[in-house]
């Protein structure tokens, strides 16, 4: 209404201006002004508001991870609008490692065996929000989907997408390969939410190839599965769900510790130190009461 009145105005400021270069001139450009506001909030009307969300904050298609300055604060919910996640490939899925400690190092996201060629398809909708090579991972594709999370596509041998492009889930991605630090083909699949990685199989099982289960439509994540140091490369973590807030903030208690062991250390101080049993330690580490421990070495205490 107000911007019809100024209209109103500027027609009769004309009117009565007629005549005079200087009053036209200034008249032109007021005349362009309201046009650009006008066409501006046509454009904002026809932009999808999910889209403007998802590119919203923190969209660098340069980067691997484009959030390093966003704590992120624990647990968190995430929600999904459906049951299933697409395969990210076709053949049947064999994970050969899992998230966690491997070879002294942090794994990130598990790995699932392919054959260089395999299509890799997209999990989720979502935008493309890297494709290209990276450090270790290789040539890689990002996608980021609605609800926050990223899932990353690494080691492939090509690229049927690039930056930017929408995807719907399922479409191809590119073709599975051993680029990057890769000892043979496999797909190194990666879930991560504003820059952490979160354990996959919390979140997706990996091991019903017919129906691709989400574990849950709405799912709380708590530090620990994002941590992978409390996690083993070999072996499935033990699930513990959490679908309510409540059980979240109930689960932060039992929220696990991480003990770095210094010079002098026996799995004995250590037991008492922490307040916990030599037969725990052993178990939740997966080494025995007569193993060697290392200095700097982490040790879970639960
Ligand atoms: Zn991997």
């Amino acid at each position: 209404m107000k911007s019809f009145i100024t209209f109103l105005t500027l027609i009769a400021v004309s009117f009565y201006s007629n005549g005079q270069n200087q009053s036209i001139k200034d008249l032109d450009l007021k005349l362009i002004d309201f046009q650009f506001t006008k066409e501006q909030n046509v454009q904002f009307e026809s932009i999808d508001s999910t889209t403007v969300s998802i590119k919203d904050e923190y969209w660098d298609t340069t980067v691997y991870n484009p959030y390093k300055d966003v704590t992120v604060i624990f647990p968190f919910q995430l929600k999904f609008n459906d049951s299933n996640y697409s395969s990210p490939i076709s053949r049947n899925k064999v994970v050969t490692s899992r998230y966690g400690w491997r070879n002294r190092r942090a794994h990130k996201g598990i790995d699932i065996d392919l054959i260089t060629g395999d299509s890799v398809v997209a999990m989720f909708d979502g935008i493309v929000r890297f494709a290209k090579y990276n450090t270790g991972h290789g040539r890689t594709v990002i996608v980021r989907h609605y609800n926050g999370l990223e899932t990353v596509y690494a080691h492939l041998s090509r690229y049927a997408v690039k930056a930017n492009d929408t995807v719907k889930q399922g479409q191809l991605l590119g073709k599975g390969g051993t680029s990057g630090n890769a000892r043979g083909s496999h797909l190194h699949l990666v879930i991560n939410y504003h820059g952490l990685a979160i354990n996959p199989e919390y979140l997706f099982d990996f091991t019903d190839n017919n129906n691709n289960n989400i574990r849950a439509k709405e799912i709380w994540v708590t530090k620990d599965w994002t941590r992978p140091y409390i996690h083993s490369s070999r072996r499935q973590t033990k699930l513990n769900l959490l679908l309510t807030e409540d059980e979240a903030i109930a689960s932060l208690i039992r929220e696990t510790k991480v003990y770095v062991v210094r010079r002098g250390d026996t799995l004995s101080k250590i037991s008492l130190r922490n307040n916990v049993s030599i037969a725990s330690i052993c178990k939740t580490n997966y080494i025995r009461r007569n193993s060697i421990i290392r200095i700097g070495q982490k040790l879970v205490i639960e």
